[in-house]
């Protein structure tokens, strides 16, 4: 079965949200942040862009239920009604008739649980907020799932470089479907390119990237995987699943995700999307055991740890090197926990 109607529709709620994350960000003031619980950023625009895609996927007719990463219940605290109307005025940019209720209700719509069957996306409205407010890479993340796997990924990265001929500024759009193949357009306009992972076989030339956060991957485990496979080039290091549509360009060849926790499990909204890019394009996703990623658990990857993922050519390379730098990690991992 195709997915086309999914992919466009999701290409083109991902287009709406990249606009909107834009026009936030240029006006970006200290009132549009909030720190949420487990201490992490979220501003007016990881609420509007989840209300934006929220409400194009419902205009247009879609009643397939949707992960979402964020809630509007704080935004529905009295104490915020700053924030809240900051998102209302950039929601209705794209939206002029939708009202303050309509919004909110729109964003906690997207609170479905996961699952092993049938048809849901998982949303991550921004990904890489923290290289979202460093003005870095950042990415909006919508992937479709079908009982558990990710068969289209529609991701939106405005601050990334296009490599099409045709692109003055930077800003790409990456849509994979299984099957299909995946592109890459310029979000400012032009043509879709098909894009193909690398067919770079030989691991010390791997490009490697990672996380800019060392407290989301283990650069030191990164580091000691590098050394094994003999690269001598230090990581790229970029936030957001921008780093899988490198890998779908061709442009780095291995990402990698080593927990630095025991305890953590990565969330399906901070992968989906990329994964369908990525193996669209000839890629291999993987946990650093090499285990499937198992999107049919809920809101998390419970069954994972970390992830890997490649051009498919250095996959079991760098499973390898994985496993062979495995045992010295591991002390230093429940060190870390511990501490
Ligand atoms: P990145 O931009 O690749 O660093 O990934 C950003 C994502 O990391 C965020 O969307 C978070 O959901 C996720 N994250 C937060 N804490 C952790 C952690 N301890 N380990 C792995 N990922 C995390
Ligand atoms: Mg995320």
């Amino acid at each position: 079965m195709g997915y086309e109607n999914e992919r466009r529709l999701a290409a083109m709620a991902v287009r709406r949200a990249c606009r909107l994350c834009e026009a936030v960000q240029a006006e970006l003031g200290s009132g549009d942040i909030e720190i949420k619980g487990d201490h992490s950023p979220v501003t007016v625009a990881d609420y509007g862009a989840q209300a934006v895609i929220a409400l194009t996927l419902r205009s247009s007719g879609s009643r397939v239920p949707v992960v979402g990463e964020e809630s509007a219940s704080t935004l529905r605290d009295p104490s915020a009604g700053a924030l809240r109307s900051r998102v209302v005025t950039h929601v209705q940019a794209v939206f002029p008739d939708a009202d303050e209720t309509l919004i909110l209700d729109a964003i906690d719509a997207c609170h479905d649980p996961g699952g092993a069957t049938g048809l849901r996306f998982a949303l991550d409205p921004i990904d890489g907020t923290k290289g979202y407010l460093r003005r870095e890479q950042y990415a909006v993340a919508l992937a479709l799932l079908e009982d558990g796997v990710p068969v289209v990924g529609a991701l939106g990265c405005p601050a990334l470089p296009a490599q099409h001929p045709s692109a003055a500024e930077p800003g790409v759009l990456f849509v994979g479907e299984r099957g299909a193949g995946t592109t890459e357009e310029p979000l400012g306009g032009g043509p879709p390119r098909i894009i193909r992972v690398s067919d770079e076989a030989d691991p010390r030339r791997a490009v490697l990237c990672e996380s800019v956060e060392s407290g989301h991957a283990a650069h030191d485990r990164h580091a000691a995987i590098a050394a094994r496979l003999g690269v001598a080039v230090p990581p790229v290091r970029l936030d957001s699943q921008a780093k899988y549509g490198c890998l779908a360009r061709g442009e780095a060849n291995v990402y990698l995700r080593l927990p630095t926790s025991e305890s953590y499990r990565e969330k399906i909204w901070d992968h989906a999307a990329g994964v369908a890019v990525l193996r669209a394009a000839g890629g291999v996703a993987t946990d650093v055991e090499g285990r499937e990623l198992d999107f049919t658990r809920g809101r998390r990857l419970e069954a994972n740890r970390g992830v890997i993922a490649t051009n498919g050519r250095l996959h079991q390379a760098v499973l390898d090197a994985v496993a062979a730098t495995a045992e010295v990690a591991a002390g230093a991992l429940a060190e870390r926990t511990r501490a």
